[in-house]
């Protein structure tokens, strides 16, 4: 599939038009950024880890029945999906306490939560996505109610095929971010499913193995990027 034009370039991936007009190029970077791109830097080897890790997840999720917008991995750090309209909307999953939740509410990082907690964010950096209620999405039209149903349905169907895919490979699902695109009238798993936005914890030892190592400083990104690589494909 020939890559053509640009048409959108963001912190970690870059879109291209592909020659059939349905379907687009994604390209991950290694680039990584944090607190809403204040900070930058590059992890080596992540485009290609995440690319690999993003199919990995996909192609379970749509064997489980979860539809996304990924259609084949065409290059190292490349993938072919389906051109979507993306939902502005970041869906938050969360099992343990962790990052902002913690802060917010004054709670110490791996506390238990009585119950899986979902939260929206609204898709804008010169925001700092701030979260938002199902009413703000629908007042603000950034969803109808039947999308806002369908997405957080979703995500919490995803959240229960892979945290206990996780568990069995020794790690806590702790968090992890999701976004959606629409084809049509179709709700489709968009974006990517890489350590970039999800927490991993080791079970046993409680290790970071997500991009908190970069945002914190806490050194070894590198390797636990490969080290989670390894743990999926085993
Ligand atoms: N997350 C993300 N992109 C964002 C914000 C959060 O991928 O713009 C992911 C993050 O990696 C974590 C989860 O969503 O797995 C929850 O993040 P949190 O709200 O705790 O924010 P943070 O502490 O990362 O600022």
């Amino acid at each position: 599939m020939e890559r053509k034009g640009l048409i959108y370039e963001g912190k970690s991936k870059v879109v291209y038009a592909s020659s059939d007009p349905q379907k687009v190029i994604v390209h991950f970077k290694d680039d990584a950024t944090a607190g809403d791109g204040a900070k930058r830097g590059t992890i080596k080897g992540k485009g290609e880890i995440n690319c690999i890790f993003t199919k990995l997840m996909f192609r379970m999720l749509e064997k489980k029945g979860i539809p996304t917008h990924f259609l084949d991995q065409i290059g190292p750090d490349e993938m072919l999906c389906w051109k979507v309209k993306i939902i502005p909307i970041e869906v938050i999953v969360r099992n343990w306490v962790a990052g902002s939740l913690a802060k917010r509410y004054g709670k110490e990082e791996g506390g238990k939560l009585r119950s899986t907690l979902l939260e929206h964010n609204l898709k804008d950096d010169s925001l700092h996505d701030p979260m938002v209620s199902e009413y703000h999405i629908q007042a603000f039209g950034w969803a109808s109610k039947k999308e806002y149903d369908a997405i957080s349905r979703m995500a919490l169907q995803v959240n229960r095929i892979l945290k206990p895919y996780f568990d069995r490979r020794g790690i806590m699902l702790v968090d992890f971010k999701l976004e959606f695109g629409k084809k049509g009238s179709q709700i489709l798993l968009a974006d990517e499913i890489t350590p970039d936005g999800c927490r991993l914890w080791d079970k046993a030892t409680k290790k970071k193995l997500d991009k908190d190592r970069f945002r914190r400083d806490l050194g070894g990104v590198e390797e636990a990027y490969q080290e989670v690589l390894a743990r999926v494909q085993s």
